[in-house]
């Protein structure tokens, strides 16, 4: 009790309440039932919940709509975070939304459409294929991949850290060709179809009083497309999902989200002239009334260590948004 004082204290100084408040937006993926030990880093349904429970004690937090049109009008509240989940995995329906109602809080949920009811990303193609590989030699170089020696857990992780740093700047089109091609050559007979989420579950989401955001279609890298491209694939997502949901879509967050890299200036004017209220980014620190709307800043939780969780959180709050 007398640490969470303290992170009040500390929180208070750094981000007040009204014109001076920052907004820190949390960024969030998957949670899983367990841990996977070729990924030990990631949030799983335990540290999730531990997560929001300090969150809870310690910050306000607010639905990102509301978050944002306050941070413009300067009357957020002290201490401000928004919880937000990119992609649609179904886990954020099953495992993260019972976790995030115990604790009162509401989040927002950045969606690709092309990948739901029953498609999966081509990072989880790469990630399952690789996973489920015989141990030993795996020749990726006819794909440009590299060639892989897998036997230990170690080794799949580098495998499937290599091949998704090359695939994922690839055209849509030709990522879809290379990752088939390494299916292929993994000898994978049967890859998971249940990842993402349902039209049912995204409704289920809404009805709960969660936002559906949108995050393209296919989840391209805006960068490098051409004006067209770009337009049809925020619209089509866009437009899916106001199909499924009956309401607006308002907030938009772009994929892989970092400024310069994945996304640049002509693709923000883009976001705008399609009428979204806000749109996000992966680019870490919080935002302030400074900050462009547009491009609002969003910090990942990477601390394994629940102890650090609330600290990390106050030093992003510091960083950024001048
Ligand atoms: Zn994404």
């Amino acid at each position: 009790m007398f640490l969470n004082s303290l992170y009040k204290f500390i929180g208070n100084r750094i981000s007040p309440a009204g014109a001076h408040a920052r907004l820190s937006i949390l960024n969030y993926h998957r949670v899983l039932a367990k841990r996977d030990l070729l990924f030990p880093g990631e949030v799983t349904i335990d540290s999730f919940d531990a997560q929001m429970f300090r969150l809870s004690a310690a910050f306000n937090v607010l639905p990102l709509f509301e978050a944002v049109e306050r941070l413009k009008q300067g009357t957020l509240p002290a201490r401000a975070v928004c919880i937000t989940f990119d992609d649609g995995y179904a886990d954020n329906f099953t495992i993260a939304l019972p976790i995030l109602q115990r604790h009162g809080l509401a989040a927002t949920f950045f969606i690709a459409t092309a990948y739901l009811n029953g498609g999966r990303m081509f990072n989880d193609t790469v990630i399952e294929a690789i996973r489920h590989a015989q141990p030993g030699r795996l020749d990726l170089s006819g794909l440009g991949l590299g060639q892989h020696v897998l036997s230990t857990l170690k080794d799949r992780a580098r495998a499937i850290n290599h091949v998704l740093s090359t695939v994922k700047y690839l055209p849509v089109d030709e990522r879809e060709r290379i990752v088939g091609g390494l299916c292929e050559l993994a000898r994978c007979s049967s890859l998971p179809d249940n990842l993402m989420m349902t039209n049912d579950q995204i409704k289920s989401l809404c009805r709960a009083g969660m936002e559906i955001g949108a995050h393209t279609a296919r989840h391209p890298i805006l960068a490098g497309l051409d004006a067209v491209a770009v337009k049809q694939e925020i619209m089509a997502g866009k437009q899916f999902l106001e199909e499924v949901t009956g309401m607006p879509i308002r907030l938009f967050a772009y994929p892989n989200g970092k400024p310069g890299v994945d996304y640049l200036p002509e693709q923000v004017a883009i976001v705008r002239e399609f009428g979204f209220a806000a749109a996000v980014s992966t680019q870490n620190g919080a935002a302030s009334q400074f900050s462009d709307p547009f491009q609002l800043p969003r910090f990942t939780p990477w601390q394994t260590n629940i102890h650090y969780f609330v600290p990390e959180l106050l030093k992003n709050l510091r960083n950024g948004g001048e």
